[in-house]
Protein backbone atom coordinates (compact mmCIF):
# COMPACT_ATOMS: atom_id res chain seq x y z
CA UNK A 1 0.00 0.00 0.00
CA UNK A 2 1.26 3.51 -0.88
CA UNK A 3 1.39 6.70 1.25
CA UNK A 4 -2.00 7.36 1.82
CA UNK A 5 -1.44 10.93 1.20
CA UNK A 6 0.01 10.01 -2.09
CA UNK A 7 -3.39 8.90 -3.33
CA UNK A 8 -5.83 11.35 -4.73
CA UNK A 9 -8.37 13.09 -2.02
CA UNK A 10 -12.13 12.38 -2.90
CA UNK A 11 -14.74 13.92 -0.77
CA UNK A 12 -18.33 13.04 -0.17
CA UNK A 13 -21.82 12.53 1.31
CA UNK A 14 -25.08 11.30 2.28
CA UNK A 15 -28.00 13.04 0.22
CA UNK A 16 -29.36 15.90 3.28
CA UNK A 17 -25.82 16.63 3.85
CA UNK A 18 -25.21 15.69 7.67
CA UNK A 19 -22.55 13.33 7.13
CA UNK A 20 -19.89 14.17 4.97
CA UNK A 21 -16.60 12.61 4.44
CA UNK A 22 -12.87 13.16 2.78
CA UNK A 23 -11.18 9.80 1.40
CA UNK A 24 -7.67 9.07 -0.18
CA UNK A 25 -8.26 6.44 -3.35
CA UNK A 26 -7.98 6.21 -6.40
CA UNK A 27 -11.95 6.50 -8.48
CA UNK A 28 -10.38 4.03 -11.11
CA UNK A 29 -10.75 1.31 -8.93
CA UNK A 30 -14.62 1.57 -8.56
CA UNK A 31 -16.71 -1.69 -9.76
CA UNK A 32 -20.60 -2.43 -9.71
CA UNK A 33 -21.76 -5.30 -7.70
CA UNK A 34 -24.96 -6.99 -8.89
CA UNK A 35 -25.32 -9.94 -6.67
CA UNK A 36 -28.97 -10.35 -5.45
CA UNK A 37 -28.04 -8.54 -1.93
CA UNK A 38 -26.71 -5.44 -3.34
CA UNK A 39 -30.07 -5.40 -5.32
CA UNK A 40 -32.35 -5.30 -2.22
CA UNK A 41 -29.90 -3.30 -0.49
CA UNK A 42 -30.13 -0.32 -3.10
CA UNK A 43 -33.57 -1.08 -4.76
CA UNK A 44 -31.62 -0.88 -8.20
CA UNK A 45 -29.65 -3.14 -10.71
CA UNK A 46 -26.17 -2.86 -8.64
CA UNK A 47 -24.50 -1.15 -6.41
CA UNK A 48 -21.19 0.86 -7.18
CA UNK A 49 -18.28 0.62 -4.67
CA UNK A 50 -15.48 2.09 -4.20
CA UNK A 51 -12.18 1.18 -2.08
CA UNK A 52 -10.54 3.74 -0.29
CA UNK A 53 -7.36 3.93 2.39
CA UNK A 54 -9.00 3.79 5.99
CA UNK A 55 -5.69 5.29 7.44
CA UNK A 56 -6.98 8.04 5.02
CA UNK A 57 -10.82 8.29 5.55
CA UNK A 58 -12.58 10.67 7.93
CA UNK A 59 -15.98 10.97 8.30
CA UNK A 60 -17.90 14.07 9.85
CA UNK A 61 -21.51 14.01 11.26
CA UNK A 62 -22.73 10.96 12.60
CA UNK A 63 -24.05 7.35 11.20
CA UNK A 64 -26.21 4.58 11.81
CA UNK A 65 -24.30 1.01 12.04
CA UNK A 66 -25.86 -1.75 10.61
CA UNK A 67 -24.33 -5.11 10.22
CA UNK A 68 -24.17 -6.89 7.27
CA UNK A 69 -23.78 -10.79 6.91
CA UNK A 70 -21.26 -11.13 4.77
CA UNK A 71 -19.80 -15.00 3.05
CA UNK A 72 -18.15 -17.29 5.47
CA UNK A 73 -19.97 -15.93 8.55
CA UNK A 74 -18.33 -12.36 8.34
CA UNK A 75 -20.20 -8.92 9.64
CA UNK A 76 -19.51 -6.17 8.32
CA UNK A 77 -20.86 -2.86 8.68
CA UNK A 78 -22.74 -0.70 6.88
CA UNK A 79 -22.83 3.10 8.11
CA UNK A 80 -26.22 4.96 6.91
CA UNK A 81 -27.32 8.47 7.59
CA UNK A 82 -29.72 8.27 9.87
CA UNK A 83 -31.72 11.33 8.14
CA UNK A 84 -31.99 10.83 4.89
CA UNK A 85 -30.76 7.10 4.90
CA UNK A 86 -28.42 7.22 2.45
CA UNK A 87 -26.12 4.01 2.32
CA UNK A 88 -22.43 5.44 2.56
CA UNK A 89 -19.47 3.00 3.21
CA UNK A 90 -19.07 0.04 4.47
CA UNK A 91 -16.20 -1.73 6.72
CA UNK A 92 -15.18 -5.43 6.35
CA UNK A 93 -13.34 -7.29 9.33
CA UNK A 94 -11.19 -9.47 6.69
CA UNK A 95 -9.98 -6.03 4.99
CA UNK A 96 -9.33 -3.60 7.59
CA UNK A 97 -7.06 -1.36 5.60
CA UNK A 98 -10.08 -0.66 3.30
CA UNK A 99 -13.34 1.05 3.39
CA UNK A 100 -15.46 0.43 0.89
CA UNK A 101 -17.27 3.67 -0.60
CA UNK A 102 -20.47 3.59 -2.06
CA UNK A 103 -18.96 5.37 -5.27
CA UNK A 104 -22.43 7.17 -5.76
CA UNK A 105 -21.89 9.25 -2.75
CA UNK A 106 -18.73 11.00 -4.44
CA UNK A 107 -19.47 14.81 -4.47
CA UNK A 108 -18.15 14.07 -8.54
CA UNK A 109 -19.80 11.00 -8.66
CA UNK A 110 -20.23 11.25 -12.35
CA UNK A 111 -16.67 10.92 -13.14
CA UNK A 112 -16.45 7.97 -11.10
CA UNK A 113 -17.34 4.62 -14.01
CA UNK A 114 -16.90 1.06 -12.88
CA UNK A 115 -13.59 -0.59 -13.88
CA UNK A 116 -15.14 -4.05 -13.42
CA UNK A 117 -18.69 -5.35 -12.56
CA UNK A 118 -18.99 -8.56 -10.24
CA UNK A 119 -22.12 -11.16 -10.84
CA UNK A 120 -23.84 -9.69 -13.73
CA UNK A 121 -26.75 -11.65 -14.41
CA UNK A 122 -26.68 -13.35 -17.24
CA UNK A 123 -29.36 -12.70 -20.23
ZN1 LIG B 1 -28.18 12.46 5.16
ZN1 LIG C 1 -23.04 -7.26 -4.05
Amino acid sequence: MPDVHSLPELVGGCLCGAVRYVARGRRDRAYACHCAECQTRSGSAFAMMLPVAAAGFMVTGETRSVPQEEANDIIATLHVCPACLTRLYTENPLWPELVILRAGTLDDSASVSPAFHLWVPKV
